[in-house]
């Protein structure tokens, strides 16, 4: 039932209007190239190339960012809960305080059981301008009150740096570049022409890629750690490394599978750990 509803979903919110949109755009380039600008200069030429390669990778992108958000994939999971005691206990906690330039006027937490790797907990919401903090139901009893506060004052951290804006961008930029070289790939395999040009194109794209995702890693660990020593700040003692190790525990006992991916999340971590130990002994934390 599920899986039926969200072929369909996928079919009406983003498949249709990718088809549609993607018609429009074809028309217009028809239209263009055929009725307006009958001798275009060189640089007309290129702007059109351009323009020609990264359109459909950018309407891809944005109505896939759309689908997710209409489908429900950037909120809380469906078997989500609001603990609403919770939610008030760390409500009367942090919020309030002026962070920065933010002020956070709710903590919404919400409990939840893994079933997709999508929403690996602990884990912040940041789309809406309320905060929700994700924790799965079982890893409440691995940790304690302090590494709680810790969790939960890190993903504060995230919220008031509005740390998902980078990454969005970046991802977008990356999706382009992708998107260009299936383009170019699909002209190869339709028209065969100006092979050494496009293959040298595919190879400028490749490294953009490379280079885009490596800026990614780094914002991204940057960020994390940031947030582990605005909790270590707030709370004047370190309880997120604690906390840390216990979600690395927690992934490799519950999750079954996806071991690459755990593989990755711990190698983060571990690196994460050795930073925030640099950071306490520097700063006396310990
Ligand atoms: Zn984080």
């Amino acid at each position: 039932m599920k899986i039926e509803n969200n072929k369909k979903k996928i079919y009406k919110l983003f498949l249709l209007p990718y088809l549609i949109i993607g018609l429009i755009t074809v028309s217009i380039f028809t239209i263009f190239d055929n009725f307006i600008l009958l001798h275009p200069t060189k640089i007309e030429n290129i702007i059109l190339n351009i323009f020609n390669i990264f359109i459909y990778p950018a309407e891809l992108g944005i109505l896939l960012y759309l689908y997710f958000k209409k489908t429900g994939y950037l909120d809380e999971p469906r078997n989500a809960v609001k603990d609403y005691d919770l939610s008030e206990i760390y409500t009367k906690k942090y919020a309030g305080i002026k962070y920065r330039e933010s002020n956070i006027k709710e903590i919404n937490i919400y409990i939840y059981d893994l079933n997709d790797l999508f929403h690996l907990s602990p884990a912040g919401i940041f789309y809406s301008k309320a905060l929700k903090i994700l924790i799965q139901r079982d890893f409440l009893d691995y940790i304690t009150p302090d590494e709680m506060d810790a969790v939960v004052l890190h993903e504060i951290g995230h919220f008031i740096t509005n740390s998902g804006l980078i990454r969005k961008v970046l991802a977008f930029a990356i999706l382009l570049a992708g998107g260009a070289i299936i383009f170019l790939l699909l002209t190869i395999f339709m028209y065969g022409v100006q092979l050494s040009l496009l293959i040298n194109l595919i190879i400028g794209f490749l490294t953009v890629i490379i280079i885009l995702y490596s800026i990614f890693t780094i914002i991204f660990n940057r960020e994390e750690l940031s947030c582990d020593i605005f909790s270590i700040k707030e709370l004047k003692k370190d309880y997120i490394s604690t906390a840390l190790q216990k979600t690395s525990y927690y992934l490799s006992k519950n999750i079954i599978g996806h071991r690459y991916m755990i593989f990755r999340i711990k190698k983060q971590i571990n690196k994460r750990l050795k930073k925030i130990e640099e950071y306490n002994e520097t700063n006396k934390f310990k």
